[in-house]
Protein backbone atom coordinates (compact mmCIF):
# COMPACT_ATOMS: atom_id res chain seq x y z
CA UNK A 1 0.00 0.00 0.00
CA UNK A 2 1.32 3.27 -1.13
CA UNK A 3 2.43 5.60 1.68
CA UNK A 4 2.34 2.95 4.49
CA UNK A 5 6.09 2.98 6.74
CA UNK A 6 5.84 -0.72 7.09
CA UNK A 7 4.78 -1.62 3.40
CA UNK A 8 8.21 0.70 2.75
CA UNK A 9 9.68 -1.03 5.38
CA UNK A 10 8.33 -4.70 4.12
CA UNK A 11 9.88 -3.84 0.50
CA UNK A 12 13.39 -2.29 1.99
CA UNK A 13 12.36 0.81 1.04
CA UNK A 14 13.25 2.33 4.62
CA UNK A 15 16.13 0.51 6.21
CA UNK A 16 15.07 -1.61 9.39
CA UNK A 17 17.16 -4.27 12.06
CA UNK A 18 15.93 -7.13 10.91
CA UNK A 19 15.78 -10.22 12.88
CA UNK A 20 14.00 -12.93 10.53
CA UNK A 21 13.03 -12.74 6.97
CA UNK A 22 10.75 -15.27 4.61
CA UNK A 23 8.40 -14.93 1.50
CA UNK A 24 5.12 -13.78 4.00
CA UNK A 25 6.89 -12.13 6.95
CA UNK A 26 9.06 -9.61 8.02
CA UNK A 27 10.77 -9.09 11.93
CA UNK A 28 12.54 -6.40 12.69
CA UNK A 29 13.83 -3.87 16.14
CA UNK A 30 10.81 -1.82 16.83
CA UNK A 31 12.84 1.82 16.98
CA UNK A 32 11.67 2.87 19.96
CA UNK A 33 11.84 0.06 22.12
CA UNK A 34 9.35 -0.76 24.93
CA UNK A 35 11.54 -3.12 26.68
CA UNK A 36 15.31 -4.33 26.16
CA UNK A 37 14.21 -6.82 23.49
CA UNK A 38 11.26 -5.35 21.19
CA UNK A 39 10.20 -6.63 17.66
CA UNK A 40 8.32 -6.08 15.23
CA UNK A 41 6.28 -9.00 12.77
CA UNK A 42 4.55 -7.45 10.38
CA UNK A 43 3.36 -9.55 7.11
CA UNK A 44 4.80 -8.36 3.82
CA UNK A 45 1.07 -7.69 2.26
CA UNK A 46 -0.64 -5.14 3.66
CA UNK A 47 -3.49 -5.28 6.21
CA UNK A 48 -5.12 -2.12 7.98
CA UNK A 49 -5.14 -4.52 11.37
CA UNK A 50 -6.39 -7.83 12.84
CA UNK A 51 -9.96 -7.31 12.04
CA UNK A 52 -9.04 -6.68 8.33
CA UNK A 53 -6.85 -9.77 8.46
CA UNK A 54 -8.77 -12.78 6.69
CA UNK A 55 -6.02 -15.56 6.71
CA UNK A 56 -5.48 -17.77 9.53
CA UNK A 57 -2.81 -19.65 8.20
CA UNK A 58 -0.68 -16.42 7.82
CA UNK A 59 -1.72 -15.24 11.26
CA UNK A 60 -0.19 -18.59 12.91
CA UNK A 61 2.62 -18.10 10.84
CA UNK A 62 2.81 -15.02 12.33
CA UNK A 63 2.71 -16.31 15.58
CA UNK A 64 5.15 -19.03 15.06
CA UNK A 65 8.03 -16.49 13.34
CA UNK A 66 7.62 -14.98 17.21
CA UNK A 67 8.09 -17.93 19.05
CA UNK A 68 11.04 -18.66 16.69
CA UNK A 69 12.28 -15.15 17.21
CA UNK A 70 11.52 -15.25 21.43
CA UNK A 71 13.79 -18.36 20.88
CA UNK A 72 16.55 -16.62 19.32
CA UNK A 73 16.71 -13.79 21.86
CA UNK A 74 16.61 -16.12 24.01
CA UNK A 75 13.44 -14.75 25.71
CA UNK A 76 11.90 -17.98 26.04
CA UNK A 77 13.79 -18.93 29.06
CA UNK A 78 12.54 -15.79 31.18
CA UNK A 79 9.43 -15.26 29.41
CA UNK A 80 7.78 -12.42 27.35
CA UNK A 81 4.72 -10.80 25.21
CA UNK A 82 2.87 -10.95 22.51
CA UNK A 83 0.87 -7.89 21.99
CA UNK A 84 -1.56 -6.88 19.13
CA UNK A 85 -2.95 -3.26 19.42
CA UNK A 86 -6.16 -2.63 17.43
CA UNK A 87 -7.47 0.89 17.00
CA UNK A 88 -7.31 4.24 18.80
CA UNK A 89 -8.31 2.66 21.93
CA UNK A 90 -5.69 -0.37 21.38
CA UNK A 91 -3.27 2.41 20.72
CA UNK A 92 -2.59 1.56 17.11
CA UNK A 93 -0.11 4.30 15.51
CA UNK A 94 0.56 2.60 12.24
CA UNK A 95 -2.06 1.23 10.77
CA UNK A 96 -0.42 -1.68 8.80
CA UNK A 97 -1.01 -4.78 11.17
CA UNK A 98 2.14 -6.19 13.55
CA UNK A 99 2.25 -7.68 16.50
CA UNK A 100 4.67 -6.80 19.24
CA UNK A 101 7.78 -9.40 20.79
CA UNK A 102 8.66 -8.05 24.05
CA UNK A 103 10.87 -9.00 26.54
CA UNK A 104 14.24 -9.47 28.60
CA UNK A 105 12.41 -7.34 31.65
CA UNK A 106 9.66 -7.90 34.40
CA UNK A 107 6.55 -6.21 32.35
CA UNK A 108 3.73 -4.88 34.20
CA UNK A 109 0.32 -6.02 34.40
CA UNK A 110 -2.78 -4.45 33.52
CA UNK A 111 -1.45 -1.82 30.97
CA UNK A 112 -1.55 1.89 31.27
P1 LIG B 1 1.63 0.49 17.47
O1 LIG B 1 1.63 1.67 18.40
O2 LIG B 1 0.94 0.83 16.16
O3 LIG B 1 1.10 -0.78 18.08
O4 LIG B 1 3.14 0.18 17.16
C1 LIG B 1 3.88 0.83 16.20
C2 LIG B 1 5.33 0.65 16.57
O5 LIG B 1 6.13 0.99 15.45
C3 LIG B 1 5.79 1.55 17.72
O6 LIG B 1 6.25 0.74 18.80
C4 LIG B 1 6.90 2.40 17.10
O7 LIG B 1 7.97 2.63 17.99
C5 LIG B 1 7.31 1.58 15.91
N1 LIG B 1 7.82 2.36 14.80
C6 LIG B 1 7.29 3.52 14.29
N2 LIG B 1 8.01 3.94 13.24
C7 LIG B 1 9.02 3.04 13.07
C8 LIG B 1 10.11 2.95 12.13
O8 LIG B 1 10.28 3.78 11.24
N3 LIG B 1 10.94 1.88 12.26
C9 LIG B 1 10.78 0.94 13.24
N4 LIG B 1 11.66 -0.06 13.29
N5 LIG B 1 9.75 1.00 14.13
C10 LIG B 1 8.90 2.03 14.05
ZN1 LIG C 1 1.28 -1.44 4.80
Amino acid sequence: MENCLFCKIAKGEIPSQKVYEDDAVLAFRDISPAAPEHVLIIPKKHYDNILQLDDNALLGHMFEVARQVAQTLGIDKTGFRIVINTGKDGGQTVEHLHLHLLGARELGWPPG
